[in-house]
């Protein structure tokens, strides 16, 4: 058994192994302490191995799923070894001592899974696989989950963003590219020749043409996946549909950290929860759900699409009665995307099918409803489509199940009465067989004169007499009763014609059985011949989904449509934060709304104001505002009024956060040097108390270069908060800035920070107001009043802290703008004619430029 069972695990040593044993799948060795640890089991041992005692653990088969998820959920692998034969069968190849036959029937992955359970019904499940070719990078993402496969180009900078927008269940990279990705696992055949043949085999295509054109890396990531998937299911087949290349140049451009700042899809402690997706999602079934967080993670780029969107919306918006309609059929559906994920699997079952039948069904409802409608919006006519063209499927499969069919097929039960007439009269063979038991019973009672006397069954004996011990001697006797077993308080009996009658029942069950399998595995091959169009189906529910929740949404708290112009401006009248709006209306507060007005030659703002007067908030809010527009939704505000946001970045400065194991400081600088490497006249830049994460002068000097280089250089559309007053001076020198302050006020010695945004700098910073607002101790404060009297008082002597700004503008943007001309080095740089060099003369001016730095 050992062999055995090492053979297996040397097929997959990166998983943890569970090996069939009956009942139970057994763990041993390390795996079986990951194991034990992972799910808090009983570690136990068993026999010896090299005089070792043997570590092992096992879970129930029956309940295998549950540990299954726990162990996957944890990052690790697991690969079932199931027995592949009957205990019988391997006596009848091998003799009595043989060992029954096993083998890996599949590899469970967190990047590969389709059972409901182990999956999140509102999340994708995406499996990324990255490879390298030719001096490129091309990405694939599948979720067989539902069939979505995507492929398309990237770039080595840019892949931390598109993983983030994906969010993957599982990561793969070629051999060799480890440490590409941090947590990504290398697998082999990522070759992108032998790709190309994959692929169109899986597609059945004589040319990849049709998809798109990809690159070799593109290939090469599409076909390692292919083959992880292989590898995985052990070959049984997956739902994918035909690869859709994407560009990164397709959606609005967020790196990780931004959507990590904006809690776009996840709130900062982590979940859903307070994040801005959860903040908008009111759809009803998990696809649309699905589909919102990706529409969310990926905002558009492209108008016409945006606005196709935006119709739809506004449509179901205007017309409450059409939209509780359609929700209310929409609530209802079953999630037939995973159930054909999971019937192509072949591990889906009765229930599935009964879930497309009702699926399809709805969906054909939906479409003569929605047909009938005059002045439909063009997204709306071009779903519809797809939501009919099942009826012949759905009728077959409604004639054919019972109404609800179980999961398993096991027990058979799930064909409907007059479906098939030989299986109806097997069952009524066997129902009368076991209406024959019945009478048997009451005969063998009278006869006998024993009344506690039962026919029972179970698994081993099959039907049989059962009577208490102290009536069993009258059987013992009795030439017409075999005993079969002695219990502790009873006696069990066989009798001929109880067998005969056994046999009928056990006989017909069989043969139903196995007829209604028949049947399961014609109807599913039925349902599986659609499966391009019951995905597309599936996609035009969740799509309606979609835009009848962000309709809904927009009617709750009265949001606007935002319209698009060709400029670059960002012009939003009383502008809200989804999810602070909420939380503070929660405490019985009225959140106030704000404008933001950027235009092309006012297109930094530069907000000044205490803390906790809602400068953050304000900044996040806008930034929300584009990511919502472009994705299709409304936006909470009264107007809004946008040029394209090609990029969009967002960045705090560092507070305490120390969790990440950077210096935060150090973080917070390489992030702003990605935004002023990054952002372009398109990019919409937030940036909040950057510097603050160092002293006062090193922080208010980098703070100041990074307003001008982002107003000269970047030319982006950017709001940038900070508490240091001696950046409002800039405002002389820098044409496209201006200035904006939070409003507060002291009153009566206390504080009132009012959250309204107002033009020019703040009067004061209020730091001490802040203070006493927090709660800090009187003394502290009077102390605090003290020092700064005292400091006021010396930097109006020598000039403060902003002393020397006044000169430094002018050269700052000088250095900025013009190379140092004076620099030999460069000098001599210039002086080289690169193509009038040979290859030698190239080495030669090398060395010179070396020597002369
Ligand atoms: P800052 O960045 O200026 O320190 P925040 O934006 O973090 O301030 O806001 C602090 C708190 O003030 C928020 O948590 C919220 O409760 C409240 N707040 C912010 N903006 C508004 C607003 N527009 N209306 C009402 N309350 C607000």
């Amino acid at each position: 058994m050992m062999a055995q069972y090492h053979a297996l695990k040397a097929e997959a040593p990166d998983c943890l192994l569970f090996y069939r044993m009956g009942d139970f799948f057994e763990l041993f060795f390390e795996d079986a302490r990951i194991a034990a640890a992972t799910l808090d089991i009983a570690l136990t041992a068993r026999g010896h191995h090299g005089g070792e005692l043997v570590p092992m653990c096992g879970v129930p088969a029956h309940s295998a799923e549950a540990y299954l998820a726990r162990l996957i959920k944890a990052g690790h692998r697991v690969a079932i070894a199931d027995q592949v034969e009957t205990p019988a069968e391997a006596k009848k190849r091998g003799g009595s001592k043989a060992l029954v036959g096993r083998a890996i029937i599949r590899i469970v992955t967190a990047g590969t899974l389709t059972e409901e359970m182990l999956l999140e019904a509102r999340a994708a499940n995406w499996l990324v696989a990255i490879a390298e070719a030719g001096g490129e990078l091309g990405l694939a993402a599948a979720d067989i989950s539902t069939g979505r496969f995507e492929v398309q180009p990237v770039t080595r900078p840019a892949l931390p963003a598109e993983l983030a927008r994906l969010n993957p269940a599982e990561t793969i990279v070629a051999e060799g590219m480890d440490g590409l990705v941090a947590d990504a696992i290398p697998a082999g055949r990522f070759d992108s020749g032998q790709a190309e043949q994959r692929l169109k085999s899986r597609f059945g295509v004589a040319t990849l043409d049709g998809f798109g054109a990809f690159t070799r890396a593109e290939l090469a990531a599409a076909g390692g996946l292919l083959a992880y998937l292989d590898r995985a299911g052990r070959g049984a087949p997956v739902l994918l549909q035909p690869p859709v290349r994407r560009a990164t140049a397709d959606h609005m451009m967020i790196d990780a950290a931004t959507r990590e700042s904006l809690e776009m899809t996840q709130a900062s402690g982590g979940g859903r929860k307070g994040s801005l997706l959860d903040a908008v999602d009111r759809t009803v079934t998990g696809a649309g759900a699905r589909l919102l967080a990706m529409d969310i993670g990926a905002p558009l780029v492209e108008r016409a699409e945006i606005e196709g969107r935006l119709d739809l919306v506004g449509w179901l918006a205007e017309d409450g009665g059409q939209r509780e309609r359609l929700r209310a059929a929409l609530r209802a559906l079953p999630d037939i995307g995973r159930a054909l994920g999971r019937l192509v699997a072949k591990r889906g079952g009765p229930r599935d099918l009964g879930q497309l039948r009702d699926g399809l069904d709805a969906a054909r409802t939906l479409h003569e409803a929605l047909t009938r409608l005059a002045e439909a919006p063009a997204l709306l006519r071009h779903l519809l489509p797809a939501l009919a063209g099942h009826g012949a499927l759905v009728e077959e499969l409604r004639r054919a199940l019972v109404p609800a069919p179980p999961i398993d097929a096991s027990q058979g039960g799930y064909i409907a009465e007059g479906y098939d007439a030989a299986l109806d009269e097997l069952r009524g063979v066997g129902g009368e067989g076991r209406r024959a038991i019945a009478a048997l019973e009451a005969r063998y009672r009278d006869t006998t004169g024993i009344s506690a006397l039962k026919i029972r069954h179970n698994n081993v004996l099959g039907y049989h007499v059962e009577v208490p011990a102290r009536s069993a001697d009258r059987l013992m006797t009795d030439p017409g009763f075999t005993h079969r077993q002695t219990l502790a308080g009873v006696v069990r009996f066989n009798a001929p014609e109880l067998h005969e009658q056994a046999s009928r029942v056990t006989s017909a069950g069989a043969h139903a059985l196995a007829a209604e399998a028949a049947h399961l595995e014609e109807l599913t091959a039925l349902a599986l011949a659609r499966t391009a169009a019951i995905v597309a189906t599936a996609d035009a529910l969740a799509r309606l989904d979609v835009a009848a929740g962000l309709a809904e949404r927009a009617c709750e708290d009265g949001w606007c449509r935002p319209h698009f112009v060709d400029h670059a401006c960002f012009e939003v009248a009383g502008g809200r934060h989804p999810v602070v709006e909420r939380a503070v209306a929660a405490t019985g507060e009225r959140f106030v709304a704000n404008d933001c007005g950027l235009s092309e030659d006012r297109r930094l703002w530069l907000v000044t104001g205490p803390n906790m007067g809602g400068k953050s908030t304000f900044l996040r809010q806008n930034a929300l505002i584009a990511v919502l527009a472009q994705a299709g939704s409304f936006v909470p505000a009264s107007s809004c009024t946008m040029g394209l946001v090609d990029r969009l970045f967002s960045r705090v400065g560092a507070s305490d956060n120390l969790a990440r194991g950077r210096s935060t400081f150090m973080v917070e600088m390489v992030e702003t040097a990605a935004i002023l490497a990054q952002a372009t006249e398109r990019s919409f830049v937030i940036l909040d108390e950057v510097g603050r994460g160092t002293s006062t002068y090193d922080g208010l000097a980098i703070a100041w270069a990074v307003v001008e280089a982002v107003h000269d250089r970047n030319r982006c559309r950017c709001l940038f908060a900070t508490h240091y007053h001696e950046l409002t001076r800039l405002a002389e020198r820098l044409d496209a800035l201006a200035l904006h302050h939070v409003r507060a006020r002291e009153w009566k010695g206390d504080l009132v920070l009012l959250h309204e945004l107002a033009p020019g700098p703040a009067d004061r910073s209020y730091g001490l107001a802040v203070a006493r607002l927090a709660g800090l101790p009187p003394a502290v404060l009077r102390r605090a009043g003290a020092v700064l009297a005292k400091l006021e008082e010396g930097k109006a002597k020598t000039g403060g802290i902003a002393a020397g700004l006044d000169e430094l503008p002018l050269f700052a943007h000088l250095a900025a703008v013009e190379p140092d001309k004076a620099d030999p080095l460069r000098a001599a740089l210039d002086a080289i004619d690169v193509d009038a060099l040979s290859p030698r003369e190239a080495l030669d001016a090398l060395y010179r430029l070396k020597a002369a730095a």
